[in-house]
């Protein structure tokens, strides 16, 4: 069964003890925490928050309950925490605000996964985070990922990390992939 480490407390002697999501203890002499983003969200008022901490944003990426503010990216509960869902996310809002400010119709956004709100447990949330897509490098020329139950050739996942999509700043920063 998936645990997470949900707190940590570093000990007089130099230990660290961890605290894992089913409660149990663990006394490491080093910890390197490595993955598992938390999102700060700590400064935006509870009430527009879920029980993860993250903000309840409606079909349109609007946080629900407050007017004219949208939340986008890990932040949100639209969907997983991960690259691909936050540019899809950033390139749909940059086209609503414009809509928006024209008085245009605005389509909902379309996301890739069950919002993670709607989720039962910690276990089904881990396991929808990975079943959307996963890429990670093994060394300097190889890596594995996988696409849904579908797993991606090495060398593709190596190519599409190959800049970490720094190639993609440019249009990002000037406009012009929106
Ligand atoms: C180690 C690691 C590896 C990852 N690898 C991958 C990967 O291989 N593929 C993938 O798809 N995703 C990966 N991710 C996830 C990906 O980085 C995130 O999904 C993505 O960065 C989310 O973008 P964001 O803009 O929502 O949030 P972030 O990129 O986290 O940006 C939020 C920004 O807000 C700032 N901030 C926070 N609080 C405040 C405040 N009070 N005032 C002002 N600024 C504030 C933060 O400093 C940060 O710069 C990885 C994440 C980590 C940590």
């Amino acid at each position: 069964m998936h645990k997470s480490i949900i707190s940590t407390t570093k000990l007089p002697n130099g230990q660290q003890e961890l605290t894992l999501s089913g409660g149990e203890k663990l006394i490491t002499d080093m910890y390197i925490p490595t993955f598992g983003l938390i999102t700060n969200s700590s400064y935006i008022p509870s009430k527009f928050l879920d029980a993860k901490k993250l903000v309840m944003v409606d079909e349109y990426l609007a946080v629900r309950g407050a007017k004219n503010i949208w939340a986008i990216g890990d932040v949100s509960d639209a969907e997983f925490p991960q690259f691909l869902p936050m540019d899809r996310q950033s390139k749909y809002l940059a086209k609503e605000l414009v809509s928006i400010l024209r008085g245009t119709p605005v389509a909902p956004y379309k996301a890739m996964t069950t919002r993670r709100a709607a989720l039962l447990n910690d276990e089904l949330d881990f396991l929808l985070t990975f079943v959307g897509f996963c890429g990670l490098q093994i060394g300097k020329y190889t890596a594995t990922g996988h696409y849904g139950n579908t797993r991606i050739p090495s060398f593709i996942v190596a190519y599409m990390r190959k800049n970490l999509f720094t190639h993609m700043l440019k249009g990002i920063a000037d406009g012009t992939s929106f």
